[in-house]
């Protein structure tokens, strides 16, 4: 009909295979994945895939790991339109290897594009790249606790041109990583800081992106968390200084008596955590009532002291769960440093992970398989 002639028909792409001639030995590798640490190793492959104006998404592969070339003058240099993501594969009793809801990962890549002016990757190209680079590397993938192969895609603006407008070249990237057990022996309550100068993200800005922009300008306050002895930052909202937002790369769930759980709404400038919408619903399981709404520092001062707040965490895929102990600002704190884990917070925890790996029935059909 004559309606669908004027849809350009979408044809996903297929990926060329130019398989690398000098893999790290096995024997190497196994003592890379008897203690990967986070973000040191790299797989012996990555994926990429190229855009232009003219082209569109072209030349999808998966090629040998190495350094990029790109021109000094490349935009993203200069100007930073870059955005990532960051998801996991799991390796299961079984042998087999799995990813936890790729696709609000591809979304949530898609809108970041979008607030980033790069072109956008259809879901399914998304999803094949990390199949694809994971399917290559499927011995990089680790078997050992709370172990998993960290999975990086990224897409940066690299046309050679110091004019001030969205790039004409684009390059799509996902390398990988294989990650150790976040906590050692025992997962441990942390202090984090409450940033009174600085701020995330402003309103209509890109708070809501997954884009390195934000993370260079959480970088000096995390130091000023460090100079404090904080593991992390909690930033509030630029316009008021008064709502809570997240932490610098991870959300925030306070946990009420009287089974109720309340996180910062979505209010455009807090990325929307995928491990942050999964404890929504596991939570919502369990009975308890969740809201999304509007969180002082006022009120978590007022419920730790009238015993309503119970316990508070922070989430994200690289901790999964990290309980806070205690918030630390220049002149004061709530909590106390050496409070213990708590249990509501260790029970999701455990639920959210044994998913992930296989050990409890995935009712959501979260997993998603990679390597068959
Ligand atoms: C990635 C990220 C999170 C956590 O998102 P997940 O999808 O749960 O990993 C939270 N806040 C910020 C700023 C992030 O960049």
């Amino acid at each position: 009909m004559a309606l669908a002639e004027t849809e350009t028909e979408y044809f996903p792409l297929s990926f060329e295979q130019r398989p690398s001639d000098s893999v790290v030995a096995e024997a190497e590798r196994e003592v890379i994945l008897a203690n990967p640490g986070f973000g040191k190793h790299f797989t012996d492959h990555m994926v990429a895939i190229d855009w232009t104006v003219e082209e569109g998404w072209h030349d999808a592969r998966v090629q040998p790991y190495g350094p990029l070339q790109l021109d000094p003058a490349a935009s993203v240099l200069h100007y930073a339109q870059e955005i990532f993501e960051g998801l996991k594969a799991y390796r299961h009793a079984d042998g087999s290897v799995w990813t936890f809801r790729p696709e609000k990962n591809a979304e949530r890549f898609q809108r970041s594009a979008h607030r980033l002016a790069l072109p956008e990757l259809s879901v399914d190209d998304f999803l094949e790249s990390i199949t694809q680079l994971v399917r290559a590397d499927i011995s990089w993938v680790p078997d050992g606790e709370d172990t998993s192969l960290y999975l990086r895609p990224f897409m940066i603006a690299n046309e050679s041109f110091l004019g001030v407008r969205a790039a004409q070249r684009v390059g799509y990237y996902v390398i990988a990583s294989p990650a150790g057990a976040y906590f050692h022996g025992g997962v441990k309550p942390v202090s984090i800081w409450l940033s009174t100068s600085y701020s995330r993200a402003a309103r209509g800005g890109t708070g809501a992106a997954k884009c390195g922009g934000n993370y260079a300008a959480s970088l000096l306050p995390q130091q000023e968390a460090a100079e404090n002895g904080c593991a992390q930052v909690l930033f509030l909202d630029a316009e008021s200084n008064n709502r809570i937002e997240e932490l610098g790369g991870m959300n925030i769930f306070f946990v009420h008596k009287d089974n109720k759980v309340v996180t910062p709404e979505l209010t455009g400038s807090i990325l929307e955590g995928v491990t942050r919408d999964s404890i929504i619903q596991l939570v919502r399981d369990r009975g308890f009532d969740v809201e999304e709404r509007e969180v002082t520092v006022d009120e978590w001062r007022a419920g730790v002291e009238s015993g309503d707040i119970t316990e508070v965490f922070a989430c994200g895929t690289a901790a999964v769960i990290t309980p806070i102990a205690e918030l630390k600002g220049p002149d004061f704190s709530i909590g106390s440093p050496d409070a213990l884990p708590g249990e509501l917070t260790m029970s999701i925890r455990d639920e959210l992970t044994d998913i992930q790996y296989g050990r409890r029935e995935d009712t959501h059909g979260w997993l998603y398989r990679l390597d068959a």
